[in-house]
């Protein structure tokens, strides 16, 4: 039977209204939640994630400040605008849209953002309260495929979960948090130093692709009922659509399809569910403390 398609769309529609809904209760009691984006360059496919962030907080009634930076803005004059931002009380979060410039120093710039506007869950203290299971912003993208999983009725304790791709800001987090106690799946993070990647792929139970390469997870390495999950998003060339180009996961569709009990797609999969994640956290950030 053709695996189940999981709505990451309709998952992420529920999740902001529910946000809508708290926004509108602190926007009563005088609390404006704003997260400030900070956007170096004219990159394409950041200008784009910009955007669809800033209308998505503008539909659930939050705030954007737009930072728009030249190309070669300096990366002094970056950290001491994190700095100014880091000390406005009007500002909640502060999300700088990576990749920047190749001048400026990502760690750097990452570390100079208050932790607790640290909406992104990049900055080294938030990493580490997600390795040590301690309270802390979680990173949206692998929040986003966690909460997708939650959703489906198979169990993640006890699960063979097999994450192909370990970078900072998707496959690292999501294998440490798999393996939190809560959670308490058996992990295996794969990357190009991996042996024998289609055999390790067709032991998962889960199976999460976030390799940025088109079409790697093909059904011949998945095993039959398993959930696929598919972070990819990669621009093909494709003379036929009207950009020119289409979007591609890294997982072969079709293929994959016909083994998969669950899987997500491209677009319309994880992606929504990384912007409903990260208007959770803005929220998170805007809200009193105690
Ligand atoms: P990245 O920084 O380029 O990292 C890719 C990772 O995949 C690296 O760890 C790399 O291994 C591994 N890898 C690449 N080719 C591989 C192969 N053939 N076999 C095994 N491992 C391989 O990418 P990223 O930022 O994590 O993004 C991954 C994908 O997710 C991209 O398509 C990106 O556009 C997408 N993405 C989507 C969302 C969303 O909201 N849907 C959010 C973020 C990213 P090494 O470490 O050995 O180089």
């Amino acid at each position: 039977m053709p695996a189940a398609i999981i709505d990451g769309k309709e998952t992420a529609r529920k999740i902001r209204a529910g946000i809508g809904v708290r926004a509108a209760t602190l926007r009563k009691e005088g609390i404006f939640p704003c997260l400030a984006v900070i956007l170096a360059g004219e990159d394409p496919a950041s200008l784009s994630y910009v955007g669809a962030k800033e209308k998505a907080l503008a539909e659930a009634g939050m705030e954007s400040r737009d930072i728009r930076l030249p190309q070669s803005v300096g990366e002094g004059e970056l950290l001491s605008l994190i700095d100014q931002l880091n000390r406005d009380p009007a500002v909640h979060g502060i999300l700088v849209q990576l990749p920047l410039p190749r001048h400026i120093r990502e760690d750097k710039v990452i570390a100079a953002i208050d932790p607790a506007k640290d909406v992104d869950g990049f900055h080294p203290f938030s990493v580490g309260s997600l390795v040590l299971g301690q309270p802390g912003f979680l990173p949206c993208t692998p929040h986003g495929v966690l909460t997708l999983l939650r959703e489906l009725p198979v169990p993640l304790a006890g699960a063979h979960a097999v994450v192909v791709g370990r970078s900072n800001i998707v496959g690292r987090p999501l294998a440490n948090l798999l393996c939190r106690r809560d959670i308490n799946a058996t992990v295996t993070l794969c990357h190009t130093g991996t042996r024998n990647l289609e055999d390790i792929c067709r032991e998962a139970d889960i199976l999460i692709a976030a390799a940025g390469k088109p079409g790697l997870v093909s059904g011949a390495m998945v095993r039959e009922g398993a959930v696929v999950i598919d972070v990819g998003v990669n621009r093909v060339e494709d003379p036929a659509a009207k950009k020119g180009y289409r979007l591609r996961g890294d997982v072969d569709f079709d293929s994959v399809a016909e083994k998969a009990a669950y899987i997500t797609p491209v677009p319309g999969g994880v992606g929504p569910m990384t912007i409903a994640m990260l208007l959770q956290n803005v929220l998170i950030a805007a809200e009193p403390k105690n």
